[in-house]
């Protein structure tokens, strides 16, 4: 991660690059000219050129949150931008400062090898570690703004780097500054700090159960890390076997009036209360109950066993995926009156 010394090599490009094993729905994909950035100091060039030639453009990392169509004119950025260090400490925290390439379940394994303690409920997300501040992953009970110290961006409208804090990023659930700005902020690098005093956070329900089973009152990082794990592997479908991107609905948040009412309605309806005493309704139990739980319909369809996550069964395009999200979205709201909102970013 060098960016201010000698001019640094072009990125490599590749013209009319299949994107098929690039993105976990598996889609056809053909990217006009995908350029694979190894420096943040390329950017500034590559940006010239963007703008001068009129390209459209858009960062890809691991492509495991995303909806492409088929084709991707003028310029698709692979991040490719990698290294992991501790970088400074302090009385109470350990910070590091890692490449936005770097593959993110990779460095939750590491950060643990190295006894920074953390990052374990986080394990087995797929992607790199440059997108999780774009909708600030979270699993099992913690999200990422806890261990955010900052983020390095490059901005495409003035070609410089800036560091935002972790307030610049206003953060929120499955959401960013970066997430409702986007096509201007590359992410370069993130700044994590880790607290030395660790705690277990176990609350998370199908944790707290896996750890009662097995009469395991006080797990270790590495128990939990390796519960997230199997946990995820039961539940989620695995990409390399069947395309998906992970949860495709966001679960909606209710405030009190609203969830009276439907509660009501729906005295059993699946939720839990969220960080700001909202109300959040799990998505997935909506959708089983409209019945689309292991629905196919052609290409596409609803997981077997988490009607949370949408699949291509083979050669679903951007536009069936988003045809059947539509009629999801639609039953859900004529049964519930409640909206559901797409996760992924349609590129
Ligand atoms: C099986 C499965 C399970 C999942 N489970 C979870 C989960 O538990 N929690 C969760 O939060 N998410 C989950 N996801 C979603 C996904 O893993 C995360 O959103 C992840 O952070 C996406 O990383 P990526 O590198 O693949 O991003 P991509 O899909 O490549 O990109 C996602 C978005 O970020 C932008 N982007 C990517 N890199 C950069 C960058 N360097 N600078 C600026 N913008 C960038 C892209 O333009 C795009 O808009 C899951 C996905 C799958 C397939």
């Amino acid at each position: 991660m060098n960016c201010a010394k000698n001019a640094p090599l072009p990125p490599k490009l590749t013209p009319n690059l299949g994107l098929k094993s690039r993105n976990t729905f598996g889609l056809e994909v053909n990217a006009e000219r995908a350029f694979e950035i190894s420096d943040p100091a390329q950017l500034p060039a590559l940006f010239k050129e963007i703008n001068e030639k009129h390209w459209s453009w858009r960062v890809l990392g691991g492509g495991s949150n995303v909806i492409l169509p088929p084709n991707l004119d003028g310029a698709t950025l692979l991040m490719n931008i990698m290294g992991q260090e501790v970088i400074r400490e302090d009385e109470g925290n350990t910070y590091l400062a890692v490449g936005a390439g770097v593959n993110w379940h990779d460095l939750v394994a590491w950060t643990l090898h190295k006894q920074l303690l953390g990052l374990e409920n986080l394990a087995l997300i797929p992607g790199t570690v440059g997108a999780a501040p774009i909708q600030n992953i979270g699993a099992y009970g913690v999200e990422i703004t806890q261990y955010i110290d900052g983020v390095e961006v490059f901005d495409s409208k003035t070609n410089t780097f800036i560091t935002f804090s972790n307030e610049d990023c206003q953060f929120a659930y499955r959401d960013s500054f970066f997430k409702r700005n986007p096509n201007r902020f590359i992410v370069i690098k993130v700044i994590f700090k880790l607290p030395k005093a660790w705690q277990a956070r176990v609350h998370y329900a199908d944790l707290a159960n896996f750890f009662s089973e097995i009469s395991n009152s006080k797990p270790s990082a590495q128990e939990i890390f390796d519960a997230v794990c199997q946990i995820r592997t039961k539940k989620l479908p695995d990409p390399k076997v069947i395309g998906n991107a992970g949860s495709f609905f966001q679960n909606p948040v209710l405030g009190e009036d609203q969830y009276e009412q439907l509660l009501q309605k729906f005295p059993n309806v699946v939720s839990y209360p969220d960080a700001d005493g909202q109300c959040k309704l799990a998505a997935g139990w909506l959708i089983d109950q409209c019945g689309f739980k292991g629905q196919r319909v052609g290409e596409v369809g609803v997981y077997e066993k988490q009607a949370l996550v949408i699949v291509n069964h083979g050669n679903a395009t951007a536009a069936d995926i988003l045809s059947l999200a539509k009629t999801i979205q639609d039953s859900v709201q004529e049964k519930f009156g409640v909206t559901l909102d797409i996760e992924p970013n349609i590129l």
